[in-house]
């Protein structure tokens, strides 16, 4: 096991990574490649992970954050699958009770809907046991009239029941972050506005690649035995750039989500409901919010730049006014939305929501493994895969053995909270917040967002003793992420580290002057670098608040 990296500077980090032989470079900070990262370094490889832009930049920051068993897997009969990613949801949240949560889904059954009374008894049924659910989680049929009672803004005129299954709920940046976290502590060095520029080729086979330090705009030489691209989207560029580019391509589909406050559409549970064009949508309960999601159109435009149109709104919005009638959503209603890609594996002659969600791995000739496709769900089992190869390549070309993988057995947090305790420390949280004058109300945000690490949260709160306490919280959780999770933005902080930016975006508008002041401070950024920052943080803004007439 590597020295633990997570307290380094960054100058520390680049310093190492420039000096050192790296067992595995892994390119692209995701949930895949931190999955990998970790991974990789717990298992004794000297691992290094770039990142272009921020940690969870990508998709691994805009899916509908379920940590999910692939019910729609079940209709494809796609029977390993379903047993192997429902497995996969357990350890997932074992390993992170706090960040990965168990959640009762509803699916309403309606006249004409996807699935049936009968199928949907049995389907569940099926799912439940081939993800090991425990029989008090297993699923439960409700009739008509039970359905409406769980559910009263459920269309009561073409309502026949409904089943109510168990799922996980997650937030898939901050799980990305800690896994990153989890993975500099096994001593991988991870950077993130690293970008690999060019691969390093040496009689045929890769030796590392060329980053370039967005931060200082400086060029950096990376030597590494192996190299992994785990770009999600990105994927097939990388490929292009070491001429690996065949055969099997990327399918990029764009998914869309919409928040609205709770009160505009108060569901119970989180729903997943029918849609007149025969798909089916989530509607989810966080906080005082309810998002819903998603869609799935093919997508060939900007990719740094994907944002949601009047038209993926539209349909979002018609969705849940058919399902809930008494809702009468408007686009008004919208506070936030995100819009993400999908990185599938092309399938000649698939409709897009037909293409399936497995992953799959390209090993090119000089020696570059490509991972692509796949859900965040399964990142742990594709980072074991990963793995698997790379070392049985090191074993081939340099004779050096490695265990197998140890993830299914590490807590994300080193101070880990276990499910039970969970409820017990949100309520001292919350007593802590009222003795120092802050809003009760934010302990469950503190403690699903940042597990037992709230307690340094609420210690800097209370020695800032400041008279909003609203600033008082921002400022800890800033102070928090810049010397522990790599921010080095305010929309790193805004988007992927707290959430606030689709969650609460009136703290955003609020606080953000505050947050862009403290940022400069403490980089000590000068007027030209702090301007850019009102623009960089002000597009965010714009694009999570408003829907655009065409992709860019
Ligand atoms: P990414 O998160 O995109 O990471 C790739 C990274 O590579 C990026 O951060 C990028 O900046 C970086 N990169 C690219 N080029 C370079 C370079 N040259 N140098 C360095 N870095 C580079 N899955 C679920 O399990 N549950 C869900 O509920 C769910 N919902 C979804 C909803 C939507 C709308 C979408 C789009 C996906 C959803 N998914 C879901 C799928 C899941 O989000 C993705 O499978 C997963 O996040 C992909 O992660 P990744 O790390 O492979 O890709």
């Amino acid at each position: 096991m590597g020295k633990p990296s997570i307290n380094m500077t960054r100058e520390e980090k680049i310093k190492q990574l420039q000096e050192e032989e790296f067992d595995l470079l892994v390119i692209g900070g995701g949930v895949t490649g931190a999955g990998i990262a970790l991974d990789a370094a717990a298992r004794g490889l000297r691992t290094a992970l770039v990142e272009k832009e921020d940690f969870a930049s990508g998709t691994s920051s805009r899916s509908t954050k379920l940590v999910h068993g692939g019910l729609r897997y079940l209709k494809q009969f796609e029977i390993g699958l379903v047993s192997e990613v429902g497995r996969e949801r357990a350890i997932v949240h074992r390993n992170a009770p706090h960040l990965v949560i168990p959640e009762k889904m509803l699916m309403p059954l309606v006249k004409g809907g996807t699935y049936g009374k009968i199928a949907t008894s049995l389907g569940l049924t099926v799912y439940d046991i081939l993800a090991g659910v425990r029989k008090s989680d297993r699923r439960e049929m409700l009739d008509r009239d039970q359905a409406l009672m769980e559910e009263p803004l459920l269309n009561p005129h073409n309502l026949l029941g409904a089943g109510l299954y168990s799922e996980y709920r997650t937030d898939d940046a901050r799980l990305t972050i800690e896994l990153i976290k989890a993975a500099s502590r096994y001593g991988a060095i991870c950077l993130n506005y690293m970008k690999l520029t060019e691969f390093k080729l040496n009689k045929g086979h890769l030796t590392g690649g060329d980053c370039l330090d967005l931060i200082n705009d400086k060029k950096i030489s990376l030597s590494a035995k192996f190299v992994v691209n785990a770009c999600g989207p990105w994927v097939d560029e990388l490929r292009k750039m070491n001429n690996s580019l065949k055969g099997k391509k990327l399918h990029l589909t764009k998914g869309v989500h919409l928040v609205v406050a709770h009160n505009k559409l108060p569901v119970r549970n989180s729903t997943y409901f029918d849609v007149p064009d025969g798909r089916m949508i989530f509607s989810i309960p966080r906080g005082d919010k309810t998002y819903i999601g998603t869609t799935d159109t093919d997508y060939s435009g900007n990719m740094e730049r994907v944002v949601t149109t009047e038209k993926d709104a539209m349909y979002l919005i018609g969705s849940v006014n058919s399902a809930f009638p008494s809702v009468s959503l408007s686009l008004d209603d919208v506070e936030a939305n995100w819009a993400g890609l999908r990185p599938l594996i092309h399938q000649e002659g698939k409709p897009v929501s037909e293409i399936s969600r497995r992953d799959e791995i390209f090993e090119a000739a000089d020696g570059l493994i490509s991972i692509a496709g796949g859900k965040l769900t399964g990142y742990r089992k594709m980072a074991e895969k990963t793995v698997d190869l790379v070392v049985k390549r090191m074993h081939r070309d340099h004779g050096r053995k490695f265990p197998g993988s140890e993830t299914e057995h590490i807590f994300l947090l080193d101070n880990h909270l276990e499910e039970d305790e969970i409820h017990g420390y949100t309520g001292s949280v919350g007593k802590i917040l009222e003795s120092i004058g802050m809003p009760a109300v934010k302990a469950e945000y503190l403690v699903t967002n940042y597990g037992k690490q709230a307690d340094i949260i609420l210690a800097l709160a209370a020695g800032l003793n400041l008279p909003d306490t609203g600033e008082g919280l921002i400022r800890s959780e800033l102070t928090y992420s810049i010397e522990n999770e790599s921010v080095m933005n305010s929309v790193d902080f805004f988007d992927r580290r707290t959430g606030r930016l689709y969650f609460d975006i009136d703290s955003v508008l609020k606080y953000q002057e505050i947050v862009k002041d403290h940022l400069a401070e403490h980089f000590g950024w000068d007027e030209i670098r702090r301007k850019e920052e009102d623009s960089l943080l002000e597009q965010k803004i714009f694009d999570a608040r408003h829907f655009f007439k065409t992709d860019f």
